[in-house]
């Protein structure tokens, strides 16, 4: 546990990916950014497991896109599936980007990166200390804390960050709305190992009466490991490797589970923060929006947040107006926005059940994606070019 100092130029809560980008883009800019995580250290599960060709751009110019494009694994085809059928395929090779495909890589593994480079520009996070207050005026944010024995502290800072997930304390203390609402179905998440009749440069989606299921490589020596995320009604807290193989068996048989190495059940919410600032309060990331993880957005949505915010957040602190930080919301919020109703509208076409309302749906989508202008659209606002 590291000491926290009495005061800092920026303080941003949570060291998740958005708050590290956040981190490095301010001390590059040789600002004074202390940040401070709950956790005595970083989370190791998989969570999040595609980086997508705009965050790859945003992190090029950081200089880590190369890293994490060396530990990953590169997929540059995106399948839909009912049943058996074929609906359409997307593919991100093509793409007006230097990265023109999906890097499927883990959390942990973009977050190790990230922390190293944070480092290395002058860097640190502080833990394990729980934020609980964060009051701000005119002059200054004042935030207060406890350390892993309980003890309390604080520490005074012009400006602060709140990148501390979807139950933010930032934002709940800064007094901003999250409107939005949860689906009603839970979401079965396993890490497995497998055989699976796909090629490894390929992400599916299989669309079925019983809900979806979107298989995806993972980058792994032995070149079997597999996410699989399904919805399901009720999904146990760690689904097995029955409760995984029925589901494959029910949505596209032919995969045939060897091993489940993490699984989990989540639910998903839809939500947006009202602002994404009040005064010197900021919010970044999951703090600002969550929705579905159809797309894989959330995290390379965070990533891209921090980027901006960061630079603008050092502009600044070296002299420029403060009105100049209105541009983060009007810049990040319509984005998140887009992002919200387009992974809200794939995840209600995923999961229809009625069986005309999905034969109408199939139809739609084969015959819009039969356009290459149309799927080259849709490869463009997946991989986020939209956001530039
Ligand atoms: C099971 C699961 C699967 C997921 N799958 C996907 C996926 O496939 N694709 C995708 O894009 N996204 C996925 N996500 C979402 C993705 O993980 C998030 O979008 C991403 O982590 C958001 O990053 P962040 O930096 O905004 O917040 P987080 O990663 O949530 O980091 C917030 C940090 O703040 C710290 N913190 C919180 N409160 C406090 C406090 N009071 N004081 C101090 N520190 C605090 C936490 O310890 C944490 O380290 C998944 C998430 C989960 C849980």
């Amino acid at each position: 546990m590291n000491t926290v100092p009495a005061t800092a130029s920026v303080v941003v809560i949570g060291a998740g990916p958005a708050g590290m980008t956040a981190g490095i883009a301010l001390a590059d800019a040789g600002v004074d950014v202390v940040l401070l995580d709950q956790l005595a250290e970083g989370a190791n599960t998989s969570r999040a497991a595609v980086v997508h060709a705009r965050t790859l751009e945003v992190l090029d110019e950081f200089g880590v896109a190369g890293e994490l494009t060396e530990r990953g694994l590169i997929v540059d085809q995106f399948d839909l599936n009912d049943g058996a059928r074929r609906l359409a395929t997307v593919g991100f090779d093509g793409l007006p980007t230097r990265f023109p495909y999906a890097l499927l890589i883990s959390q942990a593994t973009t977050e190790e990166v990230l922390l190293a480079r944070l480092r290395k520009a002058g860097g640190t996070v502080l833990r394990p200390y729980t934020v609980s207050v964060v009051k701000g005026d005119e002059t200054g944010v004042t935030i207060e804390f406890t350390d892993a024995a309980g003890d309390p502290g604080s520490i005074r800072a012009d400006y602060v960050i709140g990148a501390d997930g979807m139950h933010s304390v930032v934002r709940e203390q800064a007094g901003i709305g999250f409107t939005g609402a949860s689906y009603p179905e839970s979401f079965a998440l396993a890490d497995v190992r497998m055989d699976w009749p796909d090629p490894r440069t390929e992400v599916s989606l299989h669309l079925a009466p019983q809900g979806f299921m979107l298989v995806a490589p993972l980058p792994d020596e032995q070149d079997d490991r597999f996410r699989i995320v399904a919805t399901i009604d009720e999904a146990p807290e760690y689904p097995d490797l029955a409760f995984m193989q029925a589901i494959i068996d029910d949505r596209h048989p032919g995969g045939r589970v060897r091993e489940v190495l993490w699984s989990s059940r989540f639910r998903v919410h839809h939500r947006l923060a009202d602002h994404y600032r009040a005064g010197r309060i900021l919010l970044a990331g999951d703090a600002a929006h969550v929705h579905s993880p159809a797309g894989g957005q959330g995290m390379n949505t965070g990533i891209q947040d921090g980027a901006l915010l960061g630079q603008l957040l050092a502009r600044v602190l070296h002299g420029e107006p403060d009105i100049l930080l209105d541009q983060y919301e009007a810049i990040r919020r319509p984005i998140a926005q887009g992002v919200v109703a387009l992974t809200d509208r794939m995840t209600r076409m995923a999961t229809l059940r009625p069986r005309p309302a999905r034969a109408l749906r199939n139809a739609v989508i084969r015959i819009a994606l039969s356009f290459p202008g149309m799927r080259r659209a849709m490869a463009f606002r997946l991989a986020e070019l939209t956001a530039r």
